[in-house]
């Protein structure tokens, strides 16, 4: 039903669609298959609901990192060698803070900083996180709508065996991920006002291949969202090839939680709500053994290293 609306999409240009779509995104695997999406299906149908348990202050600017990659990568912004700021982003602030002797343990460009003061200004007087996204979002020329999880601040933290709790990005960043993770620690937090109904209103719900603990899990463990899914029909793309994620730390993070790392422990996290996972070719051997756990498993290619990649890969979780 979808992929012929799309079709007619694609081959009049101007027929608008009527199936909403909501997509769960982090800052890295999604925003790619995002890039296909956006190439076959209108824009103006897509809800993006944005993880926020990353969210932070630093340098006076409100870094919500998995916001801004998804708002550069709608508006053809994003730095894909990073999956983090603006192509082609000058550095003059950082350079000058540094010449001057304040070091940041984010690397931030100059427009990209911008985004990042004007939501601290926006906070300070008194707007709510999603108005702001709203704002730059349409200031972007954005047409779909881009949601973050929640307008509560959150924090995330890992308890390490080598140097105890630490900051998130103290993880990443300072220690590079080589630490063994015993736990992740993030805070309850309320939805933001249009989470629940943008999950109601919609007619199928798709979780990019995003960190299925630090970006994925904070979404649904908010009051209402399980709930929300269970009515709807929902698929997932695994982050996981074999026993390893396509990129990050995702792997620790399973294991922490007492998952596999892999589409199979993707399967036993989503299962209350997921009808249908997609795994990679490479994972065609599992298909049966995850079968058992979610009811439908599409097989396909998911690395997505080009834009033909992403828009077949969308195509399949379209259809
Ligand atoms: P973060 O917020 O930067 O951690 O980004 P996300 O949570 O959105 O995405 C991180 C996940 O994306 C990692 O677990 C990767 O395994 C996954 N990922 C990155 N690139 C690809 C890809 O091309 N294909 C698939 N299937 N997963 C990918």
């Amino acid at each position: 039903m979808i992929i012929k609306k799309i079709k007619n999409h694609i081959t009049t240009k101007i027929k608008r669609v009527e199936i909403m779509i909501t997509v769960f995104s982090g800052g890295t695997g999604t925003p790619k298959l995002i890039q296909g999406i956006k190439e076959i299906y209108p824009e103006e149908e897509i809800s993006v609901v944005v993880n926020t348990v990353e969210n932070l202050y630093m340098s006076r600017g409100y870094i919500a990192a998995d916001i801004d990659t998804v708002m550069y990568t709608f508006a053809d912004m994003i730095d894909e060698e990073f999956w983090y700021g603006i192509k082609g982003d000058t550095y003059i602030v950082r350079e000058q803070l540094i010449e001057m002797g304040t070091t940041e343990l984010l690397r931030l460009g100059d427009k990209d900083r911008a985004t990042k003061l004007q939501k601290a200004i926006l906070l300070e007087e008194g707007w709510t996180l999603s108005d702001i996204v709203e704002l730059q979002k349409d200031k972007l020329g954005i047409k779909a709508s881009i949601i973050p999880m929640s307008d509560e601040e959150s924090e995330i933290s890992i308890v390490t065996k080598e140097h105890g709790e630490i900051e998130f990005h103290d993880f990443l960043i300072k220690y590079q991920c080589n630490c063994e993770v015993l736990e992740v620690k993030y805070a309850h937090v309320s939805p933001s006002p249009k989470l629940i109904e943008t999950i109601e209103k919609c007619d199928k719900v798709i979780f990019g291949p995003s960190n299925p603990i630090t970006s994925i899990r904070p979404i649904i463990s908010i009051d209402g969202v399980e709930d929300a899914l269970k009515e709807k029909e929902v698929i997932a793309v695994s982050p996981f090839v074999g026993k390893s994620a396509f990129s990050g730390p995702a792997g620790q993070f399973m294991n922490a939680f007492g998952y596999e790392t892999s589409s199979k422990g993707v399967a036993e996290l989503y299962k209350t709500f997921l009808n249908t996972l997609v795994i990679d070719n490479q994972d065609e051997e599992f298909k049966e053994e995850i079968e058992e756990i979610v009811p439908n498993v599409i097989v396909t290619n998911t690395f997505m290293k080009t834009i033909e990649d992403k828009i077949n890969l969308a195509k399949i979780v379209l259809e």
